[in-house]
């Protein structure tokens, strides 16, 4: 963690991992089948932020290597998936919204993979705007 900031803190389920994030860049819900699959939910809240950002106060999160080459961690014990990290390794990296211990205070802000919402489910929850990026994704629906 750079600069000494804090914005906030999270953690698992059962208390074994815990973590700070100095800041972040954006806010977002994800509806691909990854997510899905990963997270064991329809629709997973991100904040996204880079590695740098996230400091692991204790514990040491389990990892997962995706056929696709994007990189979860989660806690060994209890399970709660916390982080995501993309193929490429460029640094990104996404916290679950709901594993911060005050996810009221990031709204999602943007929509990704929109097309792949499932029919029950409500892909435009009032007061979001998709971005540029999220429309062409969900208009070409390209994996
Ligand atoms: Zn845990
Ligand atoms: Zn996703």
């Amino acid at each position: 963690m750079s600069g000494g900031t804090l914005e906030a803190f999270g953690g698992c389920y059962c208390g074994a991992v815990r973590y700070a994030l100095s800041s972040h860049r954006g806010t977002g819900i994800c509806y691909c089948r990854n997510c899905r699959k990963a997270v064991g939910v329809h629709a997973v809240a991100w904040v996204e932020t880079s590695r740098e950002a996230v400091t692991i106060l204790h514990g040491f999160p389990a990892r997962f290597n995706a056929p696709n080459g994007a990189v979860w961690s989660f806690c060994s014990q209890c399970g709660s998936t916390l982080f995501w990290e993309p193929a490429e390794r460029s640094g990104d990296l996404a916290v679950t919204t709901g594993t911060l211990d005050e996810p009221g205070a990031f709204a999602p802000e943007q929509l990704s993979w929109v097309a792949d919402c499932l029919p029950w489910d409500r892909p435009l929850p009032l007061g979001l705007q998709q971005s540029s990026a999220t429309r062409r994704r969900a208009a070409g629906n390209a994996r």
